[in-house]
Formats: structure tokens, C-alpha cells, sequence
């Protein structure tokens, strides 16, 4: 299995998923998931997702003016 670098933890893993061509370990996951809004990790994970959907949406328009030219 491919082992691939966590974007949030910065460690190795073979066991992720990928979002937005960005990869997140099982632990990492496993850890946003049982995260509260109160919890001192919220806005650190929080903040992390909104790094990685604001790339995504830049991507998405990067593309969008390739292709139009
Ligand atoms: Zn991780």
C-alpha cells in the first residue's frame, strides 16, 4: 500500500483518505471526527479544512481560466 504524508500531522501513513488531492491519516481523522467545538483542537483542524477547501476552490478557478484560454 502506498504510504503517503499527512497534510495536518505531517507524518507518513498508508492508512488515509484524500481530499482535495491532499491526504489525511487515519489518526488525524479519527481525531477530527471526535472533535468538539469547545475542544482546544477544533480551530487547529477547523482551520486546517479551510486551508484545504479554499486550495480546492483556488484550483477550481485556476482551471477554469486554462481552459477558457
Ligand atoms: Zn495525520
Amino acid at each position: 500500500m502506498r504510504e503517503v504524508l499527512c497534510f495536518t500531522c505531517r507524518k507518513t501513513s498508508t492508512d488515509y483518505i484524500e481530499l482535495f488531492e491532499k491526504y489525511i491519516c487515519e489518526s488525524c481523522q479519527n481525531q477530527i471526527l471526535s472533535l468538539n467545538p469547545e475542544d482546544y483542537g477544533y480551530s487547529y483542524f477547523h482551520n486546517k479544512v479551510k486551508i484545504l477547501w479554499e486550495e480546492y476552490l483556488e484550483s477550481l478557478v485556476k482551471n477554469q481560466v486554462i481552459n477558457h484560454g
